[in-house]
């Protein structure tokens, strides 16, 4: 029974009125939003009673069970949503309901008048709340009953336009009971599959059971908020599968709970599979933000930095505020907090898989090395995200081995002062470059990069260790001489004598055919097998380098490079002894033209290969003459 008595009317205020109308008339997309705000105050409603009952405070009804119960009626268009929480009491009601309370709200309304598309993610974020249920709502009437033994029901009953009116009940039990009837386009949330899913989509981890018309309908709990000691391997998986959305299960796992310098907790999760795909925009997949166990953000990308964005799961904490939007999370100094610890507990965690259990940090690092390479610009953790850094390298023979760095230098000759390292596009490419003739000779291990991201970590890196990082196709050769070689080889070839005169005038006389195509041409020191190679003049960058330069800018010039021939190369030999009997011969011109297109060729240089082909084809057509020529003579 109703006693009229107590029944008031009481008007909205400007600001409300204004934001109702909103809600009510220009939000048709995301409309169900709103069960998640409802969903959210009853969570709350129900954890501050819990909290209650925790202190010892007497509460009403303390057999009533914690929970959440919503009823569909289809016949009657109508959504209700009960929880056995906190409550109201009249005050509480105006003063909550009644009010507007809330600091966002003005500033919400502000944002929506310059944007109405984005109401419902604005509604998100400023959390009006209890409001946006005048998106889907002709009618609502709150009953609800404070947990405060002595406190009176209440029932609140607006239709959203100007005036909302309270009237005291007889009987109510602890709680909230919000009976939302909805309008005819609004139908579908009488739908309990239509409400299931957004149950599923933002509530799932509710800690309280949720009840569709009788059928709890959210059966995993928060389990990232549990000791881990009663989580078994099973629930953590099943869990991944559930927020990624996949039925694959997760290379690894990292559960957090940390009070200082912040209070929260996290479940974090690195995936088998990059699901990236170079060239397409990054997927939409991050890690959810809860505010006390509400999703505020789902794959949010503030709570990690780029270079760990492969990684899933769920970060929730009560130290910040529910209403939180982007741009004040971004400012946030407790985010802040929490995502340096995540970071360095993710460090660590990478840093004691690769320690434990080398084929699983391989697994990780030829599925994420790429991205996670990005790190190298992370200044406060750059020695920990270095010594994660793998790379294939000389010492193996195939093209799937990796050393760490720190591996590496241990590796070092004596002597050595410097980690070496080449880039190209694969190992059989890079077996080729005359480069590494000098360092093979010597034994020095060569890392292989074959990522073009590389050589910017590498610059970026520069030390590791007290050991500089420096590109093999610009060292000086002398700079190896100091290393003792690793491989002493006991039975040298005496050393073949060279006329250095006589090379050096060979090499003017190139010089002087190629003309403006290179900027020197000289002997090598650092040649063995090959019979030339371009070199950067020093300071210059690497030649990978350059291929990156030009391939973001097309009109970039190849600087002229320093050409430098193997006097002990047969061909070399050979045109030494064809200019000593006649400098001006045009086999030269030829055969040194050829020479530096074929250098170029292995650079990756080349542009046009048409004066190469030309030139070949003559040479060719020279020596099959020889042959006929032989043969004929037989
Ligand atoms: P917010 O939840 O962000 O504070 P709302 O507009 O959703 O904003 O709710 C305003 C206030 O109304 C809440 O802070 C809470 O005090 C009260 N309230 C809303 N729903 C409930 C409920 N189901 N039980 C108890 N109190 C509630």
């Amino acid at each position: 029974m109703t006693d009229q008595k107590s029944a008031k009317t009481y008007k909205f205020k400007a600001e409300t009125k204004q934001l109702l109308d909103i809600l009510a008339h220009s939000l048709y997309t995301n409309r169900e939003i709103f069960i998640r705000e409802l969903i959210s105050n009853a969570a709350d409603a129900l954890d501050k009673v819990r909290f209650e009952e925790v202190r010892g405070t007497k509460i009403a009804d303390p057999d009533r069970e914690y929970e959440i119960r919503i009823e569909l009626d289809a016949d009657n268009q109508t959504f209700t949503i009960t929880d056995t929480g906190i409550g109201m009491s009249r005050e509480e009601l105006i003063s909550n309901i009644g009010t507007i309370a809330h600091s966002g709200t003005a500033e919400f309304l502000k944002q929506l008048t310059k944007d109405e598309k984005q109401g419902p993610e604005l509604i998100g974020q400023f959390g009006v709340g209890f409001y946006s249920v005048f998106i889907a709502a002709e009618e609502v009437s709150i009953r609800t009953r404070s947990f405060k033994e002595d406190a009176v029901p209440c029932e609140w009953r607006s239709d959203g336009t100007g005036t909302y009116r309270i009237t005291e009940l007889d009987e109510a039990p602890r709680g909230t009971r919000i009976e939302v009837k909805l309008r005819d386009d609004a139908k579908e949330f009488t739908e309990k599959h239509r409400v299931e899913n957004v149950i599923k989509k933002y509530s799932n981890f509710v800690p309280f059971p949720i009840h569709i018309n009788g059928e709890q309908v959210n059966k995993i709990s928060a389990i990232w908020r549990e000791p881990k000691s009663s989580i078994n391997e099973e629930q953590y998986v099943e869990f991944f599968k559930f927020i990624a959305n996949t039925s694959e299960e997760p290379l690894t796992h990292l559960h957090i709970s940390a009070d200082v310098p912040i209070q929260f907790h996290s479940l974090l999760y690195i995936p088998k599979t990059n699901i990236e795909m170079p060239g397409f925009p990054p997927p939409e997949v991050g890690v959810n933000l809860f505010v006390k166990r509400i999703l505020v953000q789902q794959n949010s990308k503030d709570l990690l930095p780029n270079y760990l964005r492969f990684i899933r799961g769920v970060v929730d904490s009560e130290d910040l505020p529910l209403n939180i939007s982007r741009e004040t999370l971004q400012e946030n100094l407790a985010l802040t907090k929490i995502k340096s610890v995540l970071v360095k507990k993710i460090l660590t965690h990478l840093s004691e898989i690769a320690e434990k259990d080398k084929e699983k940090y391989e697994q990780f690092w030829n599925e994420f090395g790429r991205i996670f390479k990005e790190g190298y610009a992370d200044y406060g953790n750059q020695e920990k995200i270095f010594e994660l850094f793998r790379f294939n390298s000389s010492h193996f023979d195939n093209a799937e081995a990796l050393t760490s760095l720190q591996d590496y230098v241990d590796r070092m000759a004596e002597g050595q002062e410097q980690i070496y390292y080449l880039s190209s596009q694969n190992r059989e490419v890079m077996e080729q470059n005359p480069h590494l003739e000098l360092f093979h000779s010597k034994g020095i291990e060569v890392l292989y990069l074959y990522d073009p991201i590389d050589e910017f970590v590498m610059s970026g890196i520069q030390k590791f260790k007290d050991k500089e990082l420096a590109s093999a196709d610009q060292i000086d050769p002398a700079n190896l001489d100091k290393i003792k070689d690793k491989e002493k080889k006991e039975d040298q070839k005496e050393e073949e004598k060279i006329d250095t005169k006589e090379l050096g005038d060979l090499c003017a006389r190139i010089k002087n055919i190629l003309g403006d195509k290179v900027k020197e041409v000289r002997a090598s020191e650092r040649l063995t097998a090959s019979p030339a190679v371009l070199v950067n003049p020093d300071g210059t960058m690497s030649a990978q380098m350059e291929k990156l330069m030009q391939a973001i800018n097309k009109d970039a010039k190849v600087p002229a490079k320093i050409m430098e021939v193997n006097g002990k190369h047969p061909l070399i030999k050979n045109m030494l002894e064809i200019y000593k009997k006649d400098p001006k011969d045009v086999y030269l011109d030829n055969a040194a033209e050829n020479l530096y297109y074929s250098v170029l060729l292995l650079d990756g240089y080349l542009p046009d290969p048409h004066r190469m082909v030309g030139n070949i084809q003559e040479m060719l057509t020279k020596s099959s003459d020889l042959y006929v020529d032989k043969s004929q003579a037989k």
